[in-house]
């Protein structure tokens, strides 16, 4: 089965604004499409989540670059989170964090790309 790389963009109360995939699971291309979604949605956009169904658990050089011109385009850093197979990673405050309690979203996201089940979750 083939996998898709999603990006979802997570409003305050903690629900779905809008969503995005790509055919290509090593990099979700940057498309005006969603830059013009979180420009619409930048009041209540709270945080940016993209999947990587292949791995890694962690951010790549294509979305620290992303990260940077979205934290310049809107003056402000919305948190920032990859799902992966194996669990489920944010930058908090320029750190990058394990999320243990991950939000509703996670596992329809994996699902939406095309992961199969969450192996055994990490000690
Ligand atoms: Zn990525």
């Amino acid at each position: 089965m083939s996998t898709r790389e999603v990006c979802l963009l997570i409003g305050q109360q903690g629900e779905v604004l809008w969503c995005d995939v790509s055919d290509n699971p090593a990099l979700l291309p940057d498309s005006r499409e969603r830059w013009e979604a979180i420009w619409r949605l930048r009041a209540e956009l709270t945080e940016v989540a993209h999947s990587h169904p292949d791995g890694p658990l962690g951010f790549s050089s294509e979305d620290e670059t992303t990260m940077e011109a979205l934290t310049t385009a809107l003056g402000r850093a919305p948190r920032f989170s990859v799902v992966a197979p194996g669990g489920m990673v944010a930058r908090v405050d320029g750190r990058d964090v394990l999320v243990m309690s991950e939000p509703w979203w996670a596992e329809p996201l994996r699902e939406a790309s095309g992961m199969h089940a969450r192996p055994l979750a990490l000690a």
